[in-house]
């Protein structure tokens, strides 16, 4: 990996808006990077805007840029401080004179007409797939490392707005697919579904392209593509991973109702494919919502959680801002003293290897063909559900990509759970087998694997040998007033029953499967509770006290395997009742069956994450308890405390003596057999246990 990726740990960019030039202080900017000592920068180079003297037709010079070169002005500022430097462009959108020019650069919208842009009428909407991108850009690329030989170039909103039905597309997705151009938005539609692998390969061959170029220019240089991340992401993020060196998460803010933890798990998600490359986390300063407040910024608060749940998990820090003329100064401090102490700590945050056994698997592939239009709630509130109870319940984890089930990627894991992941293929289901086989254990809801790897209908579920059930039908959706009896007198003290021993039932979910069991379970902790009327009133009684239908099935095959045959998951997204959080945690610990790698006692709503560096093993706990928690508008911190760190250390290892590295002191410690024993006293943002090995 080329110097320039590995070696910086924090970044920053600067979005320069086309008037900077005539108002912006690039001392200002310099010194500031000096100042949180930023060793990667991003700065604007061109696409819509040129901010250097382009000799490149149609690629339009910022109208303030006069006769200077400010990108190349800012360059060897970057350069003297010893930064690396990326360089930004923007290509989707252009000018009057390039669409008079070259109307088949321009998108087209589904009734043949070219599309203007949405938020600047004046300008024209581009086509990612075809000239435009592929010479014209081409030769933008080219112009900008002939000139300053950076070490890569950052590409914004590269990868198209939808489908495009422009002449080139019309042709080369007919060529390609044998289909015209999709006209709906659902993937049953096999033209839809075509398009969009052609749109993945189209934009593959693009950064082949231009890495390629760039390349013949600066061997070490690398494309790196914007990008979201996750089971919803429409590009599959191995093909990005496999082609960079480093890739940059963006999740500038909170958005609705966005969870404090969602930058560690857009982290984990990254990791999943990126290995030990870096992951950098782009934040922004300010608000963004549907409204696209773009010049805000918001509380300190709120960033310092956003980045610290970031490092927490892995990512290197990356502020964005736009705009280089500040129109409100507030973030500056804040953003000086995290940096300063991501320097300050920079031997303990080389993190290498995360120690966690529980394993999340993630699958495009599902969101993409099973969930389709309705991702979010049939495939991703699943995994949010299980996230939340993760974080509740303390258990640090890892997200796994469901294309990476081989047994080198395994390796570390001891559970692995499957939150509703209906698409997986019969490799993939033999694998998750091998994994039960060789002593994993493994937890899955509702329709997991009851789909191929195209989205199509199993007749039965693809792990059925594993869950010990056969699929009997659709049962119920959406499920009202019904509820889970447990077993107590079957079972007493059963591992499933901890913090439930004073239940006799709880809640239902809201969907639910009829399935058949293989053969009798030797322990079925939870039975169901039918529906029964919730109105009116005088109607609302069980009709029946009992049944003998179970709602999860436990076995150990090799290693344990717990099948839930309905959404718990996903209700307790949607609910967050506690008896749910109780029963997802319970089944966790006991499919894991290990000594927990890190165990912590004490109050609140902590994000735990630990790690394997080089001469150190660190604990991370980001304080989330906040009134403000599930919507993320934090106005202060909460200190919560003292906290009992339990780490079961790996075998080898010996502790030589242990620090709080943000309270900036050594704690002692205390070593029973593998279990070393730390005190925390008091959390108000994060902490982070660094032992010394
Ligand atoms: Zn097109």
């Amino acid at each position: 990996m080329p110097d320039w990726a590995s070696k910086p740990t924090r970044w920053m960019q600067l979005t320069l808006v086309e008037d900077d030039p005539a108002h912006f202080d690039p001392g200002f900017w310099l010194s500031y990077f000096k100042r949180t000592s930023t060793e990667g920068v991003c700065l604007s180079g061109g696409g819509c805007v040129a901010y250097y003297p382009t000799e490149i037709p149609f690629h339009h010079r910022s109208a303030w840029l006069g006769g200077r070169d400010v990108l190349g002005e800012m360059i060897t500022g970057c350069r003297q401080l010893g930064m690396s430097v990326l360089v930004r462009t923007d290509p989707h959108a252009t000018y009057d004179d390039t669409q008079a020019a070259h109307p088949d650069w321009i998108a087209v919208d589904a009734d043949g007409k070219p599309r203007r842009h949405w938020a600047s009428p004046e300008m024209w909407v581009t086509c990612a797939y075809g000239p435009y991108n592929f010479e014209f850009m081409t030769a933008v690329h080219r112009e900008i490392m002939s000139r300053y030989r950076a070490d890569g170039i950052f590409l914004n909103r590269w990868d198209g707005n939808g489908v495009c039905y422009c002449v080139h597309c019309k042709e080369n997705f007919k060529t390609a697919t044998g289909f015209d151009l999709p006209r709906a938005t659902s993937n049953e539609d096999p033209a839809r579904r075509a398009w969009m692998l052609w749109r993945q390969q189209r934009l593959m061959s693009l950064l082949d392209l231009w890495n390629a170029e760039i390349r013949k220019i600066n061997p070490e240089a690398s494309m790196i593509p914007n990008n979201g991340g996750g089971a919803l992401n429409p590009l599959d993020t191995r093909e990005t991973s496999r082609r960079s060196p480093m890739l940059v998460a963006d999740r500038q803010a909170r958005r609705g109702l966005a969870a404090p933890w969602l930058m560690g798990k857009t982290a984990k998600e990254f990791r999943a494919t990126m290995g030990t490359k870096p992951v950098i986390g782009l934040f922004g300063v300010g608000l963004e919502e549907p409204y696209r407040w773009k010049d805000s910024v918001t509380s300190n608060a709120e960033i310092r959680i956003w980045v610290l749940d970031a490092i927490a998990n892995g990512m290197r820090p990356w502020c964005s801002k736009f705009s280089a003329t500040l129109h409100d100064e507030r973030w500056l401090n804040g953003v000086e003293e995290l940096y300063q102490w991501t320097e300050k700590n920079r031997h303990y945050l080389n993190h290498q290897q995360p120690l966690a056994r529980v394993g999340m698997v993630f699958s495009q592939q599902t969101a993409w063909y099973y969930g389709d239009e309705h991702a979010q709630s049939k495939v991703e509130d699943h995994a949010l559900g299980w996230y939340q109870a993760l974080i509740e319940s303390r258990i640090p984890f890892e997200m796994i990509h469901d294309q990476l089930l081989d047994p080198a990627h395994l390796a570390n894991f001891k559970t692995l759970i499957l939150p509703n992941v209906a698409a997986l293929s019969d490799a993939q289901c033999e694998q998750l087998r091998a994994f039960v086989r060789g002593g994993g254990s493994l937890i899955a809801t509702y329709e997991t694997t009851l789909y191929d790897e195209q989205g199509k209908r199993r007749t039965n579920f693809g792990l059925g040998d594993l869950f010990g059930v056969d699929f009997a039908g659709k049962g119920e959706s959406p499920m009202l007033n019904s509820y889970i009896r447990l077993e107590h007198e079957a079972l007493p003290h059963h591992a499933m029953f901890t913090g439930l021993e004073d239940a006799p039932r709880i809640i239902n979910g809201v969907s639910r499967l009829n399935v058949t069991p293989r053969e009798a379970f030797a322990e079925v902790p939870f039975t169901l509770i039918p529906s029964y009327p919730d109105l009116p009133m005088e109607k609302v009684y069980p009709r029946v006290a009992k049944t003998d239908i179970s709602c999860l099935y436990l076995s150990e095959p090799a290693g344990r395997v717990a099948y839930f045959p309905f959404d718990i998951d996903r209700t307790f997204w949607e609910v967050l009742c506690a008896d749910h959080l109780k029963v997802l945690r319970n089944t966790v610990l006991w499919a894991n069956n290990e000594a927990p790698v890190v165990e912590v006692d004490g109050p609140g709503l902590l994000d735990v994450t630990v790690w394997r560096n080089p001469g150190s093993i660190t604990i991370h706990l980001v304080n989330l308890t906040n009134p403000m928690a599930m919507k993320g508008p934090y106005r202060t911190f909460f200190p919560v405390g003292p906290h009992t760190i339990r780490l079961t250390l790996p075998s080898d290892l010996n502790p030589i003596h242990a620090r709080l590295l943000v309270a900036e002191t050594d704690v002692d410690f205390s070593r029973s057999g593998s279990v070393l024993t730390v005190r925390v006293p008091s959390i108000l943002d994060h902490e982070v246990v660094a032992i010394e090995l």
